[in-house]
């Protein structure tokens, strides 16, 4: 057992366990955790990362709780839906949006809670691949549409502060579940509703 495993053991995602690593971060990279300014900052990185990891404890039955209805079958879109993530690779943020589209079948979701199922994936540590596939497939355990498309737009800090210092490049990525079941037409007009 290394010494995080030996003080984290059974503690994860806690606010008391999150103070300990910020405090290891300061101390890590060459601050002095008790001098003024820095007295609170543990506690308030234990906040921010709870936060931004709030994720892990929602799935997507809960983000759209009561939020489900009959639907009639017409193409649904909600375009740019801003999200935050954080890269498991670097754990430095990346942002974006997020554009949905789905054929129902029989039902469909409160508009509210598409921007509720992206913040259940992306309040986690992601890759932006594995967070387009995902969102979909949360679409699919909860509404089992047709067929849904979730493309993601996105720029990531560890790619524009360090590395390749590419400031300006951004990440699309795109995922789709069930096309087969639509006619030609239909494909055409579920894509051309996420330009
Ligand atoms: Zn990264």
């Amino acid at each position: 057992m290394n010494i995080s495993e030996a003080l984290f053991h059974g503690h994860s995602n806690s606010i008391e366990s999150l103070k300990t690593a910020g405090d290891l971060i300061l101390r890590s990279v060459g601050e002095n955790p008790s001098r003024e300014g820095l007295e609170r900052t543990p506690a308030r990185y234990a906040k921010a990362m709870k936060e931004l990891c709030s994720g892990y404890s929602l799935s997507p039955k809960d983000a759209v709780g009561e939020g489900i209805f009959q639907g009639v079958g017409g193409l649904v879109s909600v375009k740019d839906i801003e999200y935050f993530s954080l890269c498991e690779h670097h754990m430095l943020p990346f942002w974006g949006h997020v554009s949905v589209a789905y054929y129902p079948s029989d039902k469909i979701l409160g508009l509210s809670k598409i921007p509720r199922m992206v913040d259940v994936f992306s309040k986690r540590l992601q890759v932006q691949e594995r967070l387009t596939k995902e969102i979909a497939m949360g679409m699919v355990e909860v509404i089992h549409p047709r067929a849904v498309a979730v493309k993601i737009n996105g720029s990531h800090m560890c790619m524009m502060m360090r590395g390749v210092k590419k400031t300006g490049s951004v990440t699309h990525t795109e995922f789709s579940w069930g096309m087969e079941t639509l006619t030609a037409e239909e494909r055409q007009r579920l894509w051309q509703s996420l330009e």
